[in-house]
């Protein structure tokens, strides 16, 4: 039997996690919500994706715009084994009590404090810690970029120290209302709040990052710095990236300069919505000098969290005991 799955905010994340969750054998989509007639909620009609409003009122209103709806949440709430929390960040805590009172499992998302749940996710570095839970919250882009590629360097070479700085996409490119269009706006704040999210899956990690928001809708890029506790060289580090699942090592030297090419590729690898699930590190772009490491990441922002959200489900509700395994079957399904 297929574990059901609800989706609770039908928007950048929630329409990818309903295509990477149907793509799965062992769990399916029984429910979307909106709660306002956008084209999203025509999409979900036309995608056969039965869709929830928040009330009776609600329903009167997507029905005269001609849109086709399967109920309430408080029905989702009854089809469902677990939901996934895709609203903006911060309206979650009231959902959580919802959840709670319907008896069923919820994933949050990045935009949540890690104290909602007591219980963060990246499936390589910590899947047994969401096993059996009713609460957990797939970590944020950016923070699932840098432990991608930071979570294997620590096991391998002893991580002492991290300094990043993350160069940030203004908006996602279906955002005409944010900006800056036309500016460069540092994080005032510090340091961010990256280095502490990481420790919320790698407690262990001493880690600063600070943070930059550039006119880009895009890709992230991050600069990282690391200093490793045992000797290494470039090539070791590179060999490693090479073995790690949901990382991909790109070259400047065959063209892939910026965001723009990385988005072309994952256009041409024939991409659900031209994403690119994996952490994008330029090879060429891997140093080791001394003890320090220096590289640069870039992250798709609307997509890299997708494949978390899934391997987050097979743990929360014990289909998979192994997170290779789950990663793996993760990834075989969505093409990655
Ligand atoms: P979004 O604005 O694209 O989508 C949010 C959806 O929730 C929309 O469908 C909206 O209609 C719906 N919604 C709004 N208010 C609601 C409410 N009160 N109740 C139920 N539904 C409501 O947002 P998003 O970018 O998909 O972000 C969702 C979560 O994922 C946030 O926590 C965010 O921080 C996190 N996240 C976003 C990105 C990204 O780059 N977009 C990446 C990783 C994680």
């Amino acid at each position: 039997m297929k574990v059901k799955v609800g989706i609770n905010g039908y928007g950048t994340i929630g329409k990818r996690a309903a295509t990477a969750i149907n793509q799965q054998d062992d769990m399916e989509v029984v429910g979307v919500t909106k709660t306002r007639p956008t084209y999203e909620a025509v999409t979900a009609n036309e995608l056969k994706l039965p869709l929830y409003v928040p009330s009776e009122e609600a329903i009167q209103d997507f029905t005269k715009a001609g849109i086709k709806v399967a109920g309430t949440i408080k029905e989702l709430y009854k089809k469902c084994d677990i939901i996934i929390d895709c609203t903006p960040g911060d309206v979650a805590e009231g959902y959580k009590k919802e959840y709670s009172d319907a008896g069923i499992k919820g994933i949050f998302q990045g935009g949540e404090d890690h104290s909602l749940t007591g219980i963060s996710f990246n499936a390589m570095a910590n899947y047994k810690e969401s096993w059996g839970a009713q609460f957990s919250r797939v970590v944020s882009c950016n923070t699932t970029g840098l432990i991608r590629t930071l979570y294997p360097l620590d096991k391998k070479f002893k991580v002492q120290n991290v300094f990043s700085t993350l160069i940030r996409r203004s908006a996602d490119p279906n955002d005409s209302k944010k900006g800056p269009i036309n500016a460069i706006e540092p994080s005032l704040k510090i340091p961010t709040h990256h280095g502490p999210d990481v420790q919320s899956i790698m407690p262990w990690l001493n880690i600063q990052t600070m943070a930059v928001k550039v006119p880009t809708t895009l890709m992230h890029l991050h600069t990282v710095m690391v200093k490793l506790g045992t000797q290494t060289t470039t090539e070791d580090v590179i060999a490693l990236w090479k073995k790690t699942p949901r990382v991909r090592l790109v070259k400047g030297k065959s063209g892939i300069k910026s965001s723009a090419q990385i988005m072309d590729l994952a256009r041409d690898l024939g991409r659900p919505r031209g994403d690119m699930y994996e952490i994008i590190v330029w090879e060429d772009g891997v140093k080791v000098v001394g003890d320090t490491l220096y590289y640069y990441q870039a992250v798709h922002q609307e997509s890299d969290v997708i494949p978390e959200i899934v391997d987050c489900i097979r743990s929360m509700c014990k289909m998979e005991e192994d997170a290779s395994r789950s990663m793996k079957k993760t990834d075989k399904a969505m093409g990655i």
